[in-house]
């Protein structure tokens, strides 16, 4: 059970003055049970990436394939793929609009078809997962804070039970503490069966949780591998606009100098190398 893409690419306006190619060739795979970030500077490509898993973009050329079913146009499987990848956008504004909290975490499940006395359950679930207080319910959905929005925004996707989490750039605007809420929900949800598809251009975050990673650079995939394999060859061959965790940039200048320690993001680890504590 996985999120497969092969060759794919992607071209705004094809043909007109406007033509941007924002994908080439980008290939990948990850299983449900792992976290996945797409990591880039602006423009990299990495919405239009996100957006074509669900099949709200479908693919030009190459192929995205969800648990073995193809997302292509006119596919009987599209309503399902749709259904197994919940897509958090990037502003929840793009994604609330219902008059109460209720109605929109309701929202995705009664479009599924699930019978209205299943409803209030599911909405509670979906609450308690994404940490939104239950007093929120009856307010508007615009009413509440940046943090609540987020939170509201990801309870309406959790709402349809997905496969698969794709959220993107979710932690911008958020303060630390959110920040940790939510990282700690992406963990937890993992550990329940999830796969997380994490875009983000905080390679702090993508280094500390994922189990693989790819950097994206102008539409074209610079490096798709294992945490502590994009830390080197990032290392190695810095892209412009991502910068690389503080600590690993401390650890690459020691090294550097002469001093016996790891390429690391992890605090921990330097301090073990530096004074052999544990
Ligand atoms: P990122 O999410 O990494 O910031 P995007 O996927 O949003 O990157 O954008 C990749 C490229 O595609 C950029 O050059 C962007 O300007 C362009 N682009 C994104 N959306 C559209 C669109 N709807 N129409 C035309 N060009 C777009």
């Amino acid at each position: 059970m996985s999120i497969k893409a092969v060759n794919l690419s992607h071209t705004y306006h094809p043909g007109t003055p406007l033509e941007t190619c924002a994908l080439k060739n980008i290939s990948f795979e990850f299983d449900r049970r792992t976290w996945f970030s797409v990591v880039g500077h602006t423009g990299s490509g990495k919405s239009t990436l996100a957006q074509h898993l669900n099949g709200l973009l479908l693919p030009m050329e190459g192929q995205v394939w969800v648990d073995g079913m193809e997302v292509k146009e006119k596919s009987r499987s599209l309503q399902e793929i749709r259904r197994k990848v919940g897509l958090v956008f990037q502003y929840p504004e793009q994604q609330l609009f219902a008059e109460t909290v209720y109605d929109e975490i309701a929202f995705a499940p009664r479009n599924w078809g699930v019978p209205e006395n299943e409803i209030p359950q599911r909405v509670n679930l979906a609450m308690e997962q994404a940490g939104l207080e239950k007093n929120c319910l009856k307010r508007s959905p615009f009413n509440l804070s940046g943090g609540e929005k987020r939170k509201a925004a990801i309870a309406s996707v959790l709402s349809s039970v997905p496969d698969y989490l794709v959220l993107d750039e979710p932690t911008a605007g958020l303060d630390s503490y959110s920040r940790k809420e939510l990282t700690s929900l992406l963990v937890r949800l993992r550990s329940e069966g999830m796969g997380i598809l994490l875009v983000t251009h905080d390679l702090d975050i993508a280094l500390q949780f994922s189990d693989s990673i790819l950097v994206l650079q102008g539409g074209t995939q610079v490096v798709w591998k294992k945490p502590q394999a994009v830390l080197e060859h990032l290392q190695a061959n810095p892209v412009p606009g991502l910068k690389l965790p503080d600590i690993a940039q401390l650890s690459a200048a020691l090294r550097e100098k002469g001093k016996n320690v790891p390429l690391t993001w992890q605090w921990k680890c330097l301090k073990t190398a530096l004074f052999g504590e544990k």
